[in-house]
């Protein structure tokens, strides 16, 4: 089945895409609030619809919270299964909206056509490109290019509560040979990405105990241990004068940098003092002989996230604190393990211990880090069709925070997910005035049309 046919009828049918669009943009599915509970399962509804329409024998789930909609058309090869998210964020503070953010509409920016509106790029812009392929290819030539499952979620914007049992309880029906998740974006201004590697995290807040109450420090200062002073020196002494962190055995399973992802980073034309300059710093901090990418997507870090012990109230104390707190969290990469880490970790803070003080410890977020296989014949297939349809060459890139989604895929279902999706740095996710550009959206459609035909 030929592509081009289908990418003319992509571009013949665009203002009908964007009709549709507009119809569930409409529909106000905040998920956090209770009060737009309906909306959620109307958002659904429409969905569903819509997906009927198309051939998919496709249904509403119920969970606990929001439903999830899964939709399956039959197809010959490949597997996919494609996620992505109908709830978005509540709109608040409504006053600095320049348009009613549910009445979404075309506007004519010095950039070019965008889409405005809540949920336009924060997923339902971004969900909606990939409906859109496929509608396009049933059109054509009657039928999907591989055999195709969508999976979209009701939660995403409030953690997800459902989503594990969910996946647990469905897993068979989820189950594809690869997984596609749409809710990222481009790099840069139109530098296809598809995220491949995702740091993990693990969090600890310690408290260093040590007299039995605040003391004065005329009367105490000199002779008595001040755990303030005991926590800074074990935070002092978590990176040594390269950057690098001390705690023992913490690099393991850190891997090197491949040659093909170092010479796709290094043409990315990533400027490190243009990002820092956006938060008003202008020198890299990381680690030393590292490059900036490498920072901030494939080495782990170790960083002081609180602070705080003593008197910090207005005016002056002369206080010698019981004790002295910090939050500490890790961002972990390759197989590094969490739990290693963490009693490393401990250990390490144990060893530093004087006579007379004690430490406790909250546990907070562990989760590993997640490595897409890229080796994966899917993964280069995509490389090229985003590659056909941009200006840029597209990349392998990596992700400094964490995406759960991605990571559930592969450990509940053994799946590995290729993230990628089509919105830009000044999208306004999350907050006023969100958008989404109209190129992003009629180019999304496309990127994913040419991917089902190299996925075929
Ligand atoms: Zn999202």
């Amino acid at each position: 089945m030929s592509l081009e046919p289908v990418l003319a009828e992509i571009d013949a049918s665009l203002d009908d895409a964007l009709e549709r669009l507009m119809t569930l943009l409409r529909i106000p599915s905040i998920s956090t609030d209770p009060a737009y509970a309906d909306d959620c399962q109307a958002a659904a509804d429409w969905l569903v619809d819509d997906l009927k329409s198309l051939g998919f024998e496709a249904s509403k789930r119920p969970t606990p919270g929001h439903p999830m909609v899964l939709a399956h058309a039959k197809g010959e090869g490949q597997h996919v299964l494609f996620y992505g998210h109908y709830d978005v964020q509540p709109v608040d503070p409504l006053e600095l909206w320049n348009n009613p953010p549910f009445e979404p509409r075309i506007e004519d920016t010095p950039k070019g056509k965008v889409i405005r509106g809540r949920g336009t790029s924060d997923d339902k812009g971004q969900l909606m490109t990939f409906v859109e392929a496929c509608r396009a290819w049933i059109k054509v030539h009657g039928s999907l290019p591989t055999k195709i499952s969508i999976f979209f979620e009701g939660e995403e914007e409030s953690g997800s509560p459902s989503l594990i049992p969910f996946m647990k309880e469905n897993a068979e029906e989820l189950t594809a040979d690869v997984a596609l998740i749409c809710d990222t974006g481009l790099f840069g201004h139109d530098t296809p990405a598809i995220v491949t590697q995702l740091r993990g995290l693990l969090g600890e807040e310690l408290t260093i105990h040590g007299p039995s109450k605040d003391l004065h420090s005329g009367m105490f200062g000199g002779i008595a241990i001040n755990p303030a002073r005991v926590l800074t020196k074990i935070i002092a002494g978590l990176h040594d004068e390269t950057g690098a962190i001390t705690v023992p055995g913490f690099y393991d399973g850190v891997p090197e940098l491949s040659n093909s992802l170092r010479t796709q980073w290094d043409g990315l034309g990533f400027e490190a003092s243009e990002f820092l300059g956006e938060v008003g710093l202008s020198v890299p901090a990381g680690e030393q002989n590292r490059t900036p990418l490498e920072m901030i997507w494939s080495r782990p870090t170790c960083e002081v996230n609180g602070i705080w012990s003593g008197y910090t109230g207005a005016g002056f104390k002369t206080v010698l604190p019981a004790e002295a707190s910090a939050k500490i969290s890790f961002r972990l990469v390759g197989t590094q393990d969490p739990e290693k880490i963490r009693e490393s970790f401990r250990a390490y803070v144990q060893s530093c211990l004087p006579a007379d003080c004690t430490v406790s410890y909250i546990d907070h977020s562990n989760g590993a880090a997640g490595q897409m296989a890229t080796d994966h014949p899917a993964f280069n297939a995509a490389l090229k069709a985003l590659s056909d349809e941009w200006p840029k060459p597209a990349a392998f890139v990596g992700c400094g925070g964490s995406i759960p989604i991605a990571g559930h895929f592969k450990t509940i279902l053994d799946m590995d997910a290729m993230l990628i999706g089509f919105g830009r740095d000044d999208d306004q996710l999350h907050s006023p005035n969100e958008k989404y550009d109209l190129e992003c959206f009629h180019k999304g459609i496309r990127s994913w049309a040419r991917i089902l035909a190299e996925l075929a």
